[in-house]
């Protein structure tokens, strides 16, 4: 702890530890590896480094806002995109939504939940009981956090039904709430992305455990706009380049090079695409 009361220093140290140990990890296992036990490798080997002590630092970082900022969540993000193969322009919302992956913060949460409902059971002498009375007394940070964060998670207070499989599901139906709120909005680098993805399933895609890694790879950077379509390379020209004139130069058709013109309209694929819509229409048939 700082002499200030925060914890940042530790939380960054705990980063870095995890960081460590995420590189040596990766290093040992084949790129060409399942996208799911890279997932499963990172909540049991990575994850448990990286929320170290949560229960009492989570107060700091509950900002739902400003989660994808903190150091641990970025080198969650680093993750996700690596698996997937995207660059650092990889949406965060995305890489999480293709993934199946919650955001940490979550998992933080629960750890504060989880340690406020051990000291509700404690009897009333023992020290941590006492220590969290005089917080409740003064009214300090941890204690008044903590009980916000039930109450704005709407769990139920009644001991109940204050089980961690009802608190797990409200904090990721909350969180789908926020992710939907985001990716839906109009203009943004998701504005693809949200035509076919309008539903936040979080469900791991399918496509990312049967397509060989090259085409995984295509595949992720195409649906998650993290591609070099005139549409995104206007966005990183300085200055940024206006919508209208992120125009494709492969064809004379005049149009934003986006997406949809680059899969179902630019000339310069014509024959490609052709050969590509007859090989799916003949063994789909509902395509046409
Ligand atoms: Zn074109």
């Amino acid at each position: 702890m700082q002499s200030n009361g925060k914890f940042t220093e530790a939380r960054q140290n705990m980063v870095d530890k995890a960081n460590r140990a995420l590189y040596a990890m990766l290093r040992h296992i084949p790129p060409e590896c399942n996208c799911k036990t890279f997932i499963y490798l990172f909540r049991t080997c990575i994850l448990p480094v990286l929320i170290y002590g949560s229960e009492i630092w989570g107060i700091e970082v509950l900002d739902e806002n400003k989660w994808d900022k903190t150091t641990s969540e970025k080198l969650h993000l680093k993750f996700c995109r690596n698996i997937l193969g995207l660059n650092k322009f990889g949406a965060n919302l995305a890489c999480r939504a293709e993934l199946g992956c919650f955001p940490l913060l979550i998992d933080t949460k629960k750890n504060l939940i989880k340690y406020w409902l051990r000291i509700q059971g404690l009897p009333d002498k023992c020290l941590t009981k006492q220590a969290y009375y005089e917080q409740m007394k003064f009214n300090l940070p941890w204690c008044s956090s903590v009980q916000n964060l039930v109450i704005d998670s709407r769990i139920q207070t009644s001991k109940t039904d204050l089980n961690m499989k009802n608190i797990d599901k409200t904090l990721k139906e909350n969180y789908i709430t926020f992710w939907k709120q985001n990716v839906n909005q109009e203009n943004t680098k998701l504005r693809t992305y949200a035509k076919f993805k309008n539903t936040y399933n979080f469900e791991f895609q399918f496509y990312l455990n049967c397509l060989p890694k090259k085409h995984q790879v295509c595949m992720s950077r195409f649906r998650t706009s993290n591609h070099c379509l005139a549409i995104e390379k206007g966005r990183h020209t300085q200055p940024k380049t206006p919508i209208e004139k992120r125009i494709c130069n492969l064809c004379s058709q005049n149009k934003i090079e986006d997406e949809v013109h680059f899969l179902l309209e630019c000339d310069r694929y014509k024959y490609i695409r052709h050969e590509l819509l007859t090989d799916i229409t003949l063994t789909n048939a509902e395509i046409n």
